[in-house]
């Protein structure tokens, strides 16, 4: 992990506000994106720059931000080797941009640009963590509703950090904010949770989310599993301990059977019951072999963060006028 803050690392004015985008595959939605909100900042008068992450896209996306940002001072880029994931793609975002306060922001116009004002607004009057909540709209899917439900409820339930339905990674952070983030070095990141984890100051904002631009979801429903998964392992011990409780409750019917069982005895039966015995060892084995691969989850997650492998690696870069040699091309 880098050791100077970025401002220190990457000389030159420093903007009042970085904008921070990842793009998957989003060739079309680039200019359409640095247009609004090029846009809507320049109308409020906002120093800005627009920091776009090319998340090891397919499609001609890199090639439409490096030919932008040669006509747009205010634009810069950088290409990561592969796909890390939206959440890798926003630390490498966070680890270059130099605003003294930073938004966060998805690149199919979804996120409505109209809305920046109001959350640097809140920033300006103190708050260090302005989050946005999304408003169900008509366009919602009532999967993504009720999933999204699901799931904060109970991560919240789980890990105590709280967290509300329609979060998402539209937010704006202070300096400080951001600086405490990337030092963090979580080794799989699940950036709402630890934001709301470092407990700055925070507003929250509702705002309706549009159509997306063009293009298709890339949060495929395999991602969006393995972020959830991976935010509630690494927020909570919780099902490590699950299997203490099931034992015993267990136990305790256990015992209570083997009274049953000496009581029918003493009073010259037998209890009968191949059937029952072996749903009983069946259900035991199912428990124990899920407890077994929650364990084996865990140790997993320690193994990672025993490689210290990268969260992204950078392949490229455009609209760097700097030295980059200071820049981070991977963070750790
Ligand atoms: N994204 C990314 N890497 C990925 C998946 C998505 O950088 O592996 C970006 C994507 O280009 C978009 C943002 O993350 O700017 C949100 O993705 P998407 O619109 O597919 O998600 P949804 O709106 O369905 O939550
Ligand atoms: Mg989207």
């Amino acid at each position: 992990m880098q050791e100077s803050p970025p401002s220190a690392r990457q000389p030159g004015r420093v903007p009042e506000l970085s904008v921070v985008v990842p793009m998957f595959n989003e060739q079309t939605n680039v200019a359409p994106f640095v247009e609004a909100v090029t846009g809507v900042l320049a109308g409020a008068g906002v120093e800005h720059e627009i920091l776009l992450v090319d998340d090891g896209s397919r499609d001609g996306t890199w090639l439409a931000i490096s030919e932008l940002a040669r006509k747009e001072p205010r634009l810069r880029g950088i290409s990561l080797s592969r796909n890390f994931g939206h959440q890798g793609a926003l630390l490498a975002g966070l680890n270059h941009a130099r605003g003294r306060a930073v938004i966060t922001m998805d690149g199919d116009l979804q996120h409505p640009p109209d809305t920046l004002p109001e959350l640097l607004d809140a920033w300006r009057s103190g708050y260090k963590v302005v989050n946005t909540r999304r408003l169900d709209s008509a366009d919602t899917s009532s999967f993504k509703r009720l999933s999204s439900r699901a799931f904060y409820w109970l991560f919240s339930r789980l890990t105590g950090v709280a967290m509300e339905a329609g979060a998402s990674d539209f937010r704006l952070m202070d300096r400080d904010a951001v600086e405490a983030l990337v030092r963090l070095g979580d080794a799989d990141p699940f950036i709402r949770g630890l934001v709301s984890w470092l407990g700055f100051s925070t507003k929250t904002i509702p705002y309706q989310a549009r159509r997306r631009h063009s293009g298709v979801p890339k949060f495929t429903l395999r991602k969006m599993v393995r972020l959830s998964s991976g935010a509630m392992l690494s927020f909570s011990a919780f099902p490590l301990r699950l299997g203490i409780g099931i034992g015993f409750v267990t136990s305790a019917l256990a015992g209570m059977e083997l009274c049953y069982i000496f009581y029918t005895y003493l009073n010259g039966h037998v209890v009968p019951g191949w059937a029952s015995v072996m749903t009983v060892m069946s259900l035991m084995f199912g428990v124990l072999f899920v407890l077994l691969g929650i364990i084996g989850t865990y140790l997993a997650k320690v193994y990672e963060i025993l490689k210290k492998r990268p969260r992204f690696v950078v392949g490229d870069r455009t609209g760097f006028a700097e030295d980059p040699s200071g820049l981070p091309s991977y963070d750790r």
